[in-house]
């Protein structure tokens, strides 16, 4: 008699990618739907890497981390953060063991692409105000068109004061847009490549069209809104020169499905692992190894500047954690506790979408549902400019996350010459340590509105607590 083929003894020899909510208990969705609800109110406070940066702020302080710089000494149990800048924090929970023997870091991103205003941007045309913009991070620009637009950001007068603007997000509030061509005249539009169907100087919002009174004054519309400026918030056209006035979908974070399995919103990309691991972190009580994360700036557009994960703050902050922590600390303690240290690099990865099935190459590609995604390498053309994980590393995260019952599954970022791209992880390497990318795969990347799998985001959370606690 031959054994089923579902009991046959070779199937546990063959790797399966297993599905969140096969595996939850009860209790456990419950637990999905809570920690889930409380990400989209997130995402809805967080829609610029300021505003992400204000929403992280705020929460660590209320689960009682204090400046670093506040502190003389430190001891097991202490929770601190440092600042920089409005656009980039790091936490850490300080570990029963010295710091040399490394930290637990896990590093996201928390600027997402969108539309900037151009340091110049008002002009009238036909009756109608428009702004320029010049677009941040990777967009597909069609995708821009046609929906409700917010305006958040911050304009610096030349004394210093800021101006806070947020228009756009409270019912009632007006929005802007970009408007498209009607389809009846689209026929030279259609025929373009959809790169070229719609320029980077054509991504110019709607703002306004009631002019002054006084038919032959010059530019009456443009200076309608000018006046409108003036008198709501005190500014001149010059002072948009010194703001970082930022377009992004007006909409908020939804669930999506009858079963309310996914949610779609702006951002995704990266503050899902923002959120996630945050959370974990300040979940993170007492632990063996120096819990710590970065939530760096600028990603988007190869985390260059001072406030990107290229600059010095990551390496700065340690320093003062370590000085506070370590007697007789010298700059070959920072050193080695860098190389000893292990990463995650928390950032999103490509789901297998059934309509784009094929820009993945279905085996190794990561699925909405399966977990937490570890991706081993990412670059394009060879891998070029990937951290490519070590083996041993790849294998201690297993480990951790097979010992706390995280679901994850491995992913690759499109199959191999199709694109590709890059994340934080290879800066996080440079300074010795191992690294992983392990995140969250998504739908419509980078589009106005991302999709993710509550189930992964879910898992995200429990396996970046399970790597800090291990
Ligand atoms: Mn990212
Ligand atoms: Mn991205």
């Amino acid at each position: 008699m031959t054994v089923p083929k579902e009991q046959h003894p070779a199937l546990k020899l063959a790797y399966r990618r297993r599905n969140v909510w096969d595996c939850l208990s009860g209790q456990e969705k419950g637990l999905v739907m809570a920690i889930t609800d409380n990400y989209k109110s997130f995402l809805d406070m967080a829609k610029t890497e300021r505003e992400a940066f204000e929403t992280s702020l705020r929460y660590v302080k209320s689960a009682g981390f204090r400046p670093v710089d506040d502190a003389i000494a430190l001891k097991p149990g202490d929770r601190v953060f440092a600042v920089n800048r409005h656009k980039a924090l790091i936490a850490a929970v300080i570990g029963n063991k010295p710091l040399e023997y490394g930290l637990n870091v896990i590093g996201a991103h928390m600027d997402s692409p969108r539309l900037d205003l151009k340091p110049l941007p008002i002009y009238e045309e036909e009756g109608l105000v428009l702004f320029k913009t010049h677009y941040y991070g990777g967009i597909k620009k069609y995708q821009w068109l046609s929906i409700p637009l917010a305006l958040h950001g911050i304009v610096i007068r030349d004394n210093g004061e800021p101006v806070y603007v947020l228009i756009g997000e409270k019912p009632g509030d007006p929005i802007f847009t970009i408007t498209d061509l009607l389809p009846h005249l689209a026929k030279d539009q259609m025929d373009k490549k959809m790169a070229d169907a719609v320029a980077g100087e054509g991504l110019n919002i709607l703002v306004g069209g009631i002019p002054l009174a006084g038919e032959d004054l010059k530019d009456r519309f443009k200076l309608a809104i000018l006046e409108h400026l003036s008198r709501e918030y005190a500014i001149v056209e010059e002072d948009f020169i010194s703001a970082e006035l930022e377009l992004v979908p007006a909409w908020q974070a939804r669930d999506i499905g009858f079963d309310r399995s996914f949610i779609g919103g702006y951002g995704q990309d990266d503050r899902v692992c923002v959120y996630t691991a945050l959370r974990a972190l300040v979940e993170t009580t007492a632990p063996e190894l120096t819990a710590l994360v970065v939530l760096a700036d600028k990603e988007e557009i190869g985390s260059n500047g001072n406030t990107g994960m290229e600059s010095v703050f990551f390496t700065n902050t340690i320093r003062e954690i370590a000085s506070r922590c370590v007697s007789g600390y010298k700059e070959l303690t920072l050193r080695r506790i860098m190389s000893n240290s292990r990463a995650l690099s928390a950032d999103v990865n490509v789901g297998l979408d059934p309509g784009f099935k094929d820009v993945v190459e279905t085996m190794n590609a990561a699925r909405l549902g399966a977990g937490l995604v570890l991706t081993k390498y990412t670059g394009s053309k060879g891998k070029y400019e990937s951290n490519d994980a070590h083996a041993e590393f790849v294998a201690h995260v297993r480990r951790v996350f097979n010992n706390a019952g995280v679901i994850w599954q491995t992913g690759e970022l499109g199959k191999v010459d199709q694109g590709g791209g890059g994340t934080i992880a290879h800066l996080l390497a440079a300074h010795g340590m191992d690294v992983l990318d392990c995140g969250v795969a998504l739908l419509g990347m980078h589009s106005p509105f991302e999709v993710a799998s509550k189930a992964d985001v879910y898992m995200a959370y429990k396996g970046y607590r399970a790597f800090y606690t291990r």
